[in-house]
C-alpha cells in the first residue's frame, strides 16, 4: 500500500512543509461546490460565464466545469498584482481581457485563493461596469488572516492559515502548479 501511494502521489520536495489538503479531499469539496452552483443557476435562461483567473485557477476551474450539469462557457482573464514572490500590493493590472461578450450574462468569477482580496474586488467591479446580470465568486481557497478589502465569497472551497500554498494549479514561481495536493510552502523559500 505505502508503494502504490508513494508511485500515485508526488512526494514532499524540500522546499514543502506538509499537504495541506489531499487530492481526495479536494475533489469531494469541489464536487459539492459544482451541486450548490447547479442549484442556484438551475433557472438561468442564458449560459452561465465562468471566468477563471489566470494562471492559478486552471484545474480548478477544469474540475468544477466538469461537474456542472447548468449551461455554461469557460472564458479567461489574466491580472497581475504580484511579481514573482510572495508579497502582496493594491496594484492590480489587467493583462489580458476576457473573449466573451459579458452582457446581459451571470458571471462567476473562478479565483483560485483570496489573500488580500485586492485581485477579486477588482475584477468584481469591472465586470459589474459590463452590463453583467450578476456577478459572483468562488475561490478554492481562503486567507482570513490577510483580508484587506471585504470581498463577497458566493463559494469558498477551504479556509486556510496565512501561510504560502501552492499546488493544484498555485504556483511558486512557477512551480508545483500540477501537483495534486495543496501543500505549504517552507517560509524560508
Ligand atoms: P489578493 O489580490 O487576494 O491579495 O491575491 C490573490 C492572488 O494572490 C491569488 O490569485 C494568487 O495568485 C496569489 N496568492 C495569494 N496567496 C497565495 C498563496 O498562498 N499561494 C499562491 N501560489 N498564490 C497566492
Ligand atoms: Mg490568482
Amino acid at each position: 500500500m505505502d508503494n502504490i501511494r508513494s508511485i500515485a502521489i508526488p512526494p514532499l520536495t524540500d522546499d514543502l512543509v506538509r499537504v495541506l489538503i489531499d487530492a481526495e479531499t479536494i475533489q469531494r469539496r469541489v464536487a459539492e461546490l459544482a451541486q450548490q452552483i447547479n442549484k442556484d443557476y438551475a433557472d438561468i435562461t442564458e449560459p452561465l460565464i465562468l471566468v477563471g483567473v489566470l494562471k492559478g485557477s486552471f484545474i480548478y476551474l477544469a474540475d468544477l466545469s466538469r461537474k456542472l450539469t447548468v449551461p455554461h462557457v469557460i472564458d479567461f482573464i489574466a491580472v497581475s498584482s504580484y511579481g514573482k514572490g510572495t508579497v502582496s500590493s493594491g496594484n492590480v493590472r489587467l493583462l489580458m481581457d476576457t473573449r466573451e461578450n459579458l452582457e446581459h450574462h451571470h458571471v462567476l468569477i473562478v479565483e483560485d485563493i483570496l489573500d488580500s482580496g485586492y485581485t477579486l474586488d477588482y475584477l468584481v467591479r469591472y465586470f459589474k461596469a459590463r452590463g453583467t446580470k450578476s456577478v459572483q465568486t468562488t475561490v478554492l481557497l481562503e486567507k482570513p488572516d490577510r483580508h484587506v478589502v471585504p470581498v463577497d465569497l458566493a463559494y469558498v472551497g477551504f479556509t486556510i492559515p496565512d501561510v504560502w500554498v501552492v499546488g493544484y494549479g498555485l504556483d511558486y514561481a512557477e512551480k508545483y502548479r500540477t501537483l495534486p495536493y495543496i501543500a505549504e510552502l517552507k517560509p524560508q523559500v
